[in-house]
């Protein structure tokens, strides 16, 4: 019989955890899934209860049992001391962030943040008085010399979901932690599974729940989790926001995470695979996927993660708009789509060379992201080696 939250054993494996965590069965009529609780209002039965504050949930838009179920399943996950949710991944990422800094501190990002991501920082948090800059992704332990007296914050993403550089994290936080700067990482490519900032020395982590934990392309949702010493101010700040999201998104996404350990296997088996073969392609300049073994992180990939996401990028010799446009639109399998992680596969073109400030994108040619679903390998391959057939076809 499933036990509830807390009287499991706390060494359980990530499959175990994924598949037990976040349920609390007992509490409700022995149902195996979390129900969804639609609901604003909480009723009080007598003025000792509304005033006494040992009720378990006060207000709807504070707290959830469906979403408490993520949140606890989250924590979990990343061995974290606490997790908020919402309603998308950006504004996961905001949240972490105005956790994070206040009116006249200095910011740190990775120059190969999600764009968004950047642009929050530089155009949101500026008009607050907090001023980013942008440093080289594989800077390490160099990072140190960056720091200032204003320093209170660096934004990491392992890897970059463009150009997939690694960040070597332990170096990063240690220098971080001696100067007592928080350290945020967006966790969306590989998840918990295969990595644990917080492990590593993070402060927070975030996730595009939309992406792998949802799973299936029919949710937006974001998470942050927080270690001890930032769980307070993350847990203020977003009570303060009033960041909320509605339980069925809570639901979907504890759903969608039942099966994260299965899926994330096939996608990283495939996703590997795929950009392997993808390398043998003889018009294909580059591929860029941390899991292969010339891949210049290769190292830091080995060391500090155990499986590799569903997404990497890939670059062709630069033809005309007509070549990409021939290769793009006959795509009979690949999705041509914003976001990623759902059972679908999806390619799409990109140009990085605007979006960079710190180390400029200086490979000559035209770049693709693919995010390889669940399809058969086989059937991808062959939409692929028709796609490239069609983009060498036109000058
Ligand atoms: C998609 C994405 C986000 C933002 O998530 P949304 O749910 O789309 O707001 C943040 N970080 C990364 C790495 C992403 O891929």
């Amino acid at each position: 019989m499933t036990k509830n939250d807390g009287e499991r054993d706390k060494t359980a494996s990530m499959e175990t955890i994924l598949t037990h965590g976040g349920r609390a069965s007992d509490d409700h009529l022995g149902f195996v899934n979390m129900p969804v609780f639609r609901g604003s209002t909480i009723l009080f039965k007598t003025l000792d209860e509304l005033e006494d504050y040992k009720a378990p949930y006060r207000y709807g838009r504070n707290d959830n049992p469906t979403t408490r179920a993520l949140c606890d399943l989250v924590s979990e996950l990343e061995g974290a001391a606490g997790t908020v949710v919402a309603p998308s991944g950006l504004s996961a990422v905001s949240t972490a962030l105005l956790a994070a800094v206040s009116a006249g501190d200095e910011l740190l990002m990775t120059d190969s943040a999600y764009e968004p991501t950047r642009t929050f920082a530089s155009e949101g948090l500026a008009r607050f008085g907090v001023t980013t800059r942008y440093y080289d992704p594989r800077i390490g332990a160099g990072i140190a010399a960056l720091f200032t007296e204003r320093t209170k914050a660096v934004f990491v993403e392992t890897p970059g979901s463009l150009t997939f550089e690694m960040q070597d994290l332990p170096a990063i936080a240690g220098a971080a932690e001696a100067r007592g700067i928080t350290v945020i990482v967006d966790n969306s490519w590989a998840t918990p599974l295969y990595h644990r900032p917080l492990q590593l020395g993070a402060d927070m982590v975030m996730h595009a729940a939309t992406k792998m934990f949802v799973g299936h392309s029919d949710a937006m949702v974001g998470t942050v989790s927080a270690n001890e010493k930032l769980w307070g101010r993350l847990k203020r700040t977003h009570r303060i926001l009033g960041v909320a999201i509605s339980p069925d998104d809570s639901y979907l996404t504890l759903r969608g995470l039942r099966t994260l350990a299965v899926r994330m296997k096939h996608h990283s088996g495939q996703s590997a695979a795929f950009a392997a073969w993808l390398q043998g392609q003889p018009e294909v300049e580059e591929v860029y996927h941390p899991a292969l073994p010339d891949h210049p992180d290769h190292a830091i990939f080995k060391r500090d993660f155990t499986g590799a996401g569903s997404l990497f990028t890939f670059r062709l010799k630069q033809r005309s708009r007509d070549a990409l446009a021939a290769m793009v639109n006959g795509f009979q399998l690949f999705g041509m789509g914003y976001s990623w992680g759902g059972y679908e596969s999806l390619c799409i073109p990109f140009n990085p060379t605007n979006i960079r400030t710190a180390v400029p994108w200086t490979a000559p040619g035209q770049l693709f992201r693919v995010h390889v679903g669940l399809e058969s390998l086989d059937d991808l391959k062959a939409d692929m080696s028709a796609a490239l057939q069609r983009y060498r076809a036109i000058a």
